[in-house]
């Protein structure tokens, strides 16, 4: 039988935390239980929406149409040699416990994705990164149920269309998969990546001279426990903006004018600009209003001290948009996915 459950509140489905319910909500285990509840008559032609672990959105509104969250789990491993091993997750594992099952092993690639929230199945939606790794970096490929024809189909690299903090799932095919397993490839003998952000402070700091991908996740953990606020107490959906990639012409017109201006130069030619540092710079960083804000220590991240309005907060980071673009001729793009 399929359980169905109707008006059901999913404020503490999502690590923003904001109150939100919607019409119908379906928690499913295996693509044959997703295929019964896209059968059903009461269903069938609802609105969709598919949940991980809620730690990328942000609902303005409630949800007129049904939820589907994803808890297809298990680990599997495909092939192994002295080298590498290929290991297919199932979608409703917890992102950090795969990350955690493979430091245990020794298996590198995805050490320095630690402590990321969320589910497998959303780390292809948005190529997670941070301190300098991609989920790309170790993809080999991914089943996404296509809602409409309902068949499986196989994406790899690069019909995945990755990008900085985008694929294909974020733009023309959001909404319509659902992404149930995704294959990596880890390495026995893995090229540490050590080099960005204060990791190699953290592992001097924590007296580590040997690298380890153990090391370099102890220190990456360190370095987010310290720094980011920790949705189990305030709620929050990490960076709520991208970090703007533009032109180096333009990167040096407001070079010229912004002297200190947070930039990393991309392979490409391209300049990233922190937009922390933007936002920062403004004046919003801590900034609080009615139970939300701008974190005080990360200008970046939007946050909800008690159980306020999603719109509201929309509202904050359209005035946040504005007025970078006023002062920077800079557009944002918010990367939280709002409903
Ligand atoms: P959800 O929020 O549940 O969903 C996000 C989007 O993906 C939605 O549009 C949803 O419909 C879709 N989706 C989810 N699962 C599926 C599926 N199986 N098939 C198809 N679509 C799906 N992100 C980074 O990239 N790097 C970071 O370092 C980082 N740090 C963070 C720190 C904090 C404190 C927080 C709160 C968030 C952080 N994030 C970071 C953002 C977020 O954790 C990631 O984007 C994560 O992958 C979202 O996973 P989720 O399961 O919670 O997705
Ligand atoms: P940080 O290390 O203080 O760096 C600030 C910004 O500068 C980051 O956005 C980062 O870009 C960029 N940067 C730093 N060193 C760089 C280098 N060597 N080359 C290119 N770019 C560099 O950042 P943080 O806020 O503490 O976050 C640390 C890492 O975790 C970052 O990678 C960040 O993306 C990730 N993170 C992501 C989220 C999220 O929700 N998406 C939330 C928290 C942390 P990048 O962001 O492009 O890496």
């Amino acid at each position: 039988m399929v359980n169905i459950e109707y008006n059901k509140s999913i404020t503490e489905y999502t690590t923003f935390g904001v109150p939100v319910s919607s019409n119908y909500f379906f928690a499913f285990s295996s693509v044959q239980e997703l295929k019964s509840v896209l059968a059903n008559n009461l269903v069938k032609d609802e609105k969709k929406l598919i949940l991980g672990g809620g730690s990328n959105m942000l609902f303005t509104k409630n949800f007129d149409g049904i939820v589907l969250k994803n808890e297809i789990n298990g680990i599997e491993i495909i092939s192994e040699n002295n080298a590498e091993v290929i290991l297919k997750v199932g979608a409703g594992e917890n992102w950090h416990d795969f990350v955690i099952y493979c430091v245990e092993k020794g298996w590198g690639g995805i050490e320095n994705l630690s402590l990321i929230p969320g589910s497998v199945g959303a780390s292809p939606m948005q190529n997670i990164g941070a301190y300098g790794v991609e989920i790309k970096d170790v993809f080999v490929e991914l089943e996404a149920f296509n809602l409409e024809t309902k068949k499986i189909e196989i994406f790899d690299n690069t019909t995945c269309k990755f990008g900085y903090r985008e694929s294909i799932f974020k733009n023309s095919h959001k909404d319509k998969y659902i992404i149930t397993s995704v294959t990596y490839k880890l390495s026995k003998n893995p090229v540490f990546n050590t080099s960005y952000g204060a990791i190699e402070n953290q592992l001097n700091e924590m007296g580590i001279s040997e690298l380890s991908v153990k090391a370099i996740s102890d220190a990456v953990i360190a370095i987010r426990s310290s720094k980011l606020p920790d949705p189990k107490e305030i709620g929050n959906a990490g960076s709520f903006f991208k970090n703007p990639i533009i032109t180096k012409e333009k990167f040096e017109k407001l070079q010229a004018k912004f002297s200190n201006i947070a930039n990393y130069p991309q392979a490409d030619g391209t300049v990233k600009i922190a937009a922390g540092w933007l936002i920062d710079q403004l004046g919003w960083k801590g900034k609080t209003y009615d139970g939300y804000g701008v974190h005080k220590n990360q200008a970046l991240v939007l946050v909800n001290y008690s159980k306020s309005n999603g719109k509201d907060i929309y509202d904050l980071s359209t005035n946040i948009l504005n007025s970078v673009k006023e002062k920077y001729n800079i557009e944002l793009e918010r990367e939280v996915n709002i409903y």
